[in-house]
This record gives C-alpha cells, structure tokens and sequence, in this order.
C-alpha cells in the first residue's frame, strides 16, 4: 500500500511528499525544493531506502534540491516533462527572481509524458501531462488509493499562477478539466502549496474551474 508524508520545504511552504510501499520500503520524493535536512531526517525515521526523486516542474520551489538529494542517495530523478528544460536552465536566474540562496541545475535521467507510469516498490503512479502553470507540468496519481500530487496545477480553493514566462492560463484550465477531473471526484489531491482537496469539492466550489460538468 501507498503511505505518504508531506514535507512542507523552503519560504513557499511547498508540499515536498515522501511517497513509500509498506510492504519494501522503498521509497519515491516528489518535489525536494529545499530543506534537505527535513527530507532526509524523514527518510531515516521511517527506515525507508529511497529509490528515486520524482519532479513535477522545474520551479526552484520544487526543484531546487533535486540534485544534492539524487546524489546523496545516488538515485535517478524523474520528471518533468521535457518542455520545461527552459525553467531548468533558469535556475540560476530563478535563485534571483525567487530570492533562493540555495539551488543547483540537474539533468533529469527521464521526461515524462502522459500516460507514462514510475515505479517504485510495489507501487506505480500514472503520469498526467497537464501544462498551463509551466509547459512541462506533470501529476502523479496513484489509482488503487485515488491519490493524486498535483504541484501548483490545482490548489484548495485556487489554480496555478500562468503570469510567468510561457504561462497558459486557457491551456491551465484545460488541463484541469479535460485530464485530472475526470479521474473522479473522489480523487484526494496535495498540491504544491496549502491543504488537500478533492477534485469534486474543486469541481463544485472553485472560483477558476468551478460549475465544471
Ligand atoms: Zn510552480
Ligand atoms: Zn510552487
């Protein structure tokens, strides 16, 4: 079974999670923006073997400690979509615009695109290639447990900015609606910043794609 820990890391409060198989122990993070120490400290207290960084876009918030955590453990990243190599060569540019002291460049060793699937132990998450927020932006989602990490896609009550360079907000709402409503709307999500939702309280109540069919 799929077990999750959010990891709130840097000033943005991004939900890094700790995804792991109870049944291996092996262990996926999604996101490590920053804040190393947090995420290792709950690897080790969960005795977990970590098996890959998994990205879902390459805003320094997401991604800026990606490559200290892959070669701390020596493990592979996977993710974004390739269309955000832009933002990954932004990093540096990103570390101004963002007031991050922290950050490193990293080569991922696998885009990912829709209807790709990562595994890790005994689990696979489904890709979802849903751009918009950046033009690489991909969701993990877990199917047996109708769980889905959506990054800054969708939030409780709110969508993902799209006034940053290569931003679509049509192509954004878009995305929400034509590729992660319809996985249900029993599906729990976390998102990159503040509390779960579901994508049914989200079809009903949210100002931007609310009143959806
Ligand atoms: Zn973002
Ligand atoms: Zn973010």
């Amino acid at each position: 079974m799929l077990q999750y820990q959010i990891i709130p890391v840097t000033k943005f409060k991004q939900n890094c999670t700790l995804f792991w198989c109870d049944e291996t122990k092996q262990a996926a993070v999604v996101d490590p923006g920053g804040d190393i120490e947090l995420i290792i400290n709950a690897i080790n207290e969960k005795q977990l073997t970590l098996n890959k960084v998994l990205l879902t876009h390459a805003h320094i918030d997401h991604a800026g400690a990606t490559d200290k955590l892959a070669t701390h453990y020596g493990v592979t990243i996977e993710g974004p979509h390739q269309a955000d190599q832009f933002w990954i060569d932004l990093i540096p540019e990103q570390k101004q615009m963002f007031g991050f002291e922290q950050a490193d460049s990293f080569t991922t060793d696998r885009w990912l695109d829709q209807g790709d699937k990562v595994q890790f132990g005994n689990i696979e998450l489904e890709v979802y290639f849903c751009p918009g927020h950046t033009p690489g932006h991909v969701v993990f989602f877990h199917r047996e447990s109708n769980l889905a990490q959506v990054g800054d896609v969708i939030f409780n009550g709110s969508i993902g900015r799209t006034d940053f360079p290569r931003g679509d907000h049509e192509r954004l709402i878009k995305s929400i609606r034509e590729n992660l409503f319809p996985l249900g709307d029993e599906v729990k999500f976390i998102p990159g910043h503040g509390p779960m939702s579901t994508f049914g309280t989200e079809r009903q109540n949210n100002p931007f794609v609310g009143g959806a069919k």
